[in-house]
Formats: structure tokens, C-alpha cells, sequence
């Protein structure tokens, strides 16, 4: 019999939206006339812009032509988007970032979950708790860890608390690491790093020579000005971090899947006889050997996203979602709960009442007012007694679950 790769038996047990999925899925076996409303997986319900459906549309008719028929593209990326992103992410906010350090992809899920693959499996890392679940569990696979803790905690893994007390903001470990994830404007909490935080981590990565992670999937909610939207705004950044973005939460392409990663020319790493290695050559090379690109229609459409009625697409999308975010803030804190997040972040995080565990309370609101949000347990032991409540609803389903969220509290 074949011989399994044992370190997926250390993952804790269920994946949280499995788990969601399978109480939900109880609650209306037992009740099929309730009318539940989700606020927990954080998908987005606004249709694709327009700009981006037709240069989709053009882009499949071109394939049908024999002059403009395209097969395996570049695996970095047509040039076309690669110039429309560095341009229109960085260059127009007087951020340095070239075409040929942008390697596009079918999603950050996969960007973030891979990078690690290009780290020692002996790599010390740091991720934040609680945290989006990818960035720990590919790195249990890969090894890196020992058991978890009744607690849920592995062994090996250097976690950073992010609580109340630290505005829900990780803070650079006391010990060395190779790596660490960061991610702002944040999932789960809602919260961002301010540009002294992103500061202190850049001196942090220099000083022993430690890798940052930056996931920036959330980049286009950044309401406040004083918020950096790039880790690339810190001087020195380009020397120690790979920053990752994403089209699914800022133009709807979470079915169309296209995504990137910023690896710039200045990073390395070390070999095992000491010598320093650009990582831009050691991620190209693993996409050039695993990926075969993201599809020419899927990118074209992505490169619409910085035409001037793509951008403005977004932004009303992108509006419309903060808006629910604001009634989700709002309604709550007149429910009488204390609320983090939902300003610069489609995630409301909210500390549950009284004390109560996280997963009894996604089991009252599920219950009692037939929303369903997400335990902040799942997303690491720092989440408990907090929940997740996501701004990507309809209007009416957002107004309706927080009236309904209301009505139970004050029962
Ligand atoms: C949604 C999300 C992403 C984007 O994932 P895709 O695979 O590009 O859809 C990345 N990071 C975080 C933290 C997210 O919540």
C-alpha cells in the first residue's frame, strides 16, 4: 500500500467551513422552512463588472479566429496585465514595482499556500493568530511542524497573538524566524497594519533576515488614508517581503479566479552552504514547472479592471460592501456588542456577549436568528470568544440578519 504523506493526519479535524457547512446543513434538515442568512464565508454576491464581461467576451472571440488563437501563454503572465498591474497597483501610487516582478495566477489561495514550497523544510515560521487558515495548514503539510496541542496548537509553529490589547495587530516575535505571514487589511478581524507596524516589521526582517508574506487581498477596501496599501510604501520593503493580491474580493473574480504575487528582484534567501539566492528566480522556476498559466480570457478580463470604467466598477462594488459593513458595525454596537474591523475591512469582528464560546454563539445565531457567521475559534486559539460577521451579502440580507441578531440579543 502506498505510503501517505502522514503530516496531513496532524490537520485539525474539520477545516472550519466544512463544519459550517455541516451545521448548517443539520439546522435545516431539522427546520426546511427557516430562512437562513449567510454572513460567514467570505464570497463576494455582486455580479462581474461589465468592462470585465466584455473584455472576457473579446478575448474568447479572438480565440476562435485562427489569427488570434493563443495556447499556452507565458507562465508568468501575459506582459499586457503584468505592465496594467504595475502601473495601475503601484506606479500611479508612486509605488516601485517592474512588470517582470508580477507573476500571475488563478488565485492567492494557491500563491500563499505555495510560497512555502520554496523554503527550507527545516524554515522557522511565525503566523499570526487567529489567521486565515491556508497559511498554517500548508505549512503542517509540508512538515514544518510537529502534533497540535489539545488547544489546537503546533508544535514548531512561533504564533503571534493578535488580541484586544494589541488592536488585534501582530507584533515582531522576540526570536528569529525565515518566514512570516502578515495579512492587511486583515481576515478574519477586519483590522490593518498602520505604516509604523509595517515599519517595525521591515526593521524585524532585516534584522534577522527573515522573510514577510504580505497578503494584501483586501487592498481595494482601504478606506483611510493614512492605511498603506502596499508593503512596498516602506523603504527597504523590496529587500525582505513578497507581497500577494487578488481580483476575487476587489472586481467579483472569486468563480474567475485570477490573482498575483510581487517578488522583487532585490529578496533572497540562503542555500545550505551559506550563499544568497534571489527568490524571484526560485518562484518563477516553480511556476514555470507546476503552472502552465492563468487562461488569456481571464487575464484580459483582469486587465480591465484598470480601464476607467473598470476602476469605477470596482469602486461602487467595493462601496456597496462597506456600506453593509457600516450597518453590520452600527447595528451591533446599538445591539450593545463590542466591534472591531468593518472600516477599512469587509469583516465586522465582534467579541461575543457575555463571555460565551465562539462556536456556542454561531450555534444561537444559527439557532435562534438563522444567520450564519464564522467562530472566531476556527480561525486559531486567539479567535475564541469572537466571531466573524462578512459584509459580502445583499443589502436586504445584511439589514435583516443584524435586525434579526438584534431582536435576539435583547431577548
Ligand atoms: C479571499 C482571500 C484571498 C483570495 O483568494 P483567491 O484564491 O485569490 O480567491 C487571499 N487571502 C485571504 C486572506 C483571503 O481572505
Amino acid at each position: 500500500m502506498a505510503r501517505i504523506n502522514d503530516n496531513y493526519l496532524k490537520l485539525a479535524a474539520g477545516y472550519l467551513f466544512p463544519e459550517i457547512g455541516r451545521r448548517t446543513g443539520l439546522f435545516r434538515e431539522a427546520n426546511p422552512d427557516a430562512e437562513i442568512i449567510r454572513l460567514g464565508i467570505g464570497d463576494v454576491v455582486l455580479p462581474l463588472p461589465e468592462s470585465v464581461r466584455e473584455a472576457m467576451h473579446r478575448a474568447i472571440d479572438e480565440m476562435g479566429t485562427e489569427a488570434g488563437f493563443r495556447g499556452y501563454g507565458p507562465e508568468q503572465g501575459y506582459g499586457f496585465l503584468r505592465e496594467a498591474i504595475a502601473a495601475g497597483d503601484f506606479g500611479e501610487r508612486g509605488v516601485e514595482v517592474a512588470a517582470d516582478e508580477i507573476f500571475v495566477s488563478d488565485g492567492s489561495k494557491c500563491d500563499s499556500g505555495n510560497i512555502q514550497e520554496i523554503f527550507s523544510s527545516e524554515a522557522r515560521v511565525a503566523i499570526p493568530d487567529p489567521v486565515y487558515p491556508v497559511y498554517l495548514d500548508t505549512n503542517v503539510m509540508a512538515g514544518r511542524t510537529g502534533p497540535a496541542d489539545e488547544r489546537g496548537a503546533y508544535e514548531g509553529i512561533v504564533y503571534l497573538p493578535c488580541t484586544a490589547a494589541n488592536g488585534f495587530c501582530p507584533q515582531p516575535p522576540s526570536e528569529p524566524v525565515d518566514f512570516v505571514y502578515l495579512c492587511s487589511p486583515n481576515n478574519p478581524t477586519g483590522s490593518v497594519a498602520t505604516r509604523e507596524a509595517l515599519t517595525e516589521w521591515v526593521a524585524y526582517a532585516k534584522a534577522n533576515d527573515a522573510v514577510l508574506l504580505f497578503d494584501a487581498a483586501y487592498e481595494a477596501y482601504i478606506t483611510e488614508d493614512h492605511v498603506p496599501h502596499s508593503i512596498y510604501e516602506v523603504p527597504g520593503a523590496r529587500e525582505v517581503a513578497i507581497e500577494f493580491r487578488s481580483f476575487s474580493k476587489s472586481a467579483g473574480f472569486t468563480g474567475v479566479r485570477c490573482a498575483y504575487t510581487v517578488v522583487p528582484r532585490e529578496i533572497e534567501g540562503r542555500a545550505g552552504d551559506g550563499s544568497r539566492i534571489g527568490l524571484q528566480g526560485l518562484w518563477s522556476r516553480r511556476l514555470s514547472t507546476k503552472f502552465n498559466g492563468a487562461s488569456y480570457p481571464v487575464q484580459a478580463g483582469a486587465a480591465a479592471v484598470y480601464t476607467e470604467t473598470g476602476k469605477a466598477e470596482v469602486r461602487e462594488r467595493v462601496e456597496y460592501y462597506m456600506t453593509n459593513a457600516a450597518i453590520i458595525r452600527e447595528g451591533l454596537a446599538a445591539a450593545g456588542l463590542r466591534t472591531y474591523g468593518g472600516v477599512n475591512a469587509p469583516y465586522v469582528w465582534l467579541e461575543t456577549p457575555r463571555g460565551m464560546g465562539s462556536w456556542d454563539f454561531f450555534d444561537q445565531l444559527l439557532e435562534q436568528a438563522h444567520v450564519v457567521g464564522t467562530p472566531g475559534a476556527g480561525f486559531g486559539s486567539c479567535g475564541e470568544g469572537y466571531f466573524r460577521l462578512s459584509a459580502f451579502g445583499k443589502r436586504e440580507q445584511v439589514e435583516e440578519a443584524i435586525e434579526r441578531i438584534r431582536a435576539n440579543l435583547a431577548t
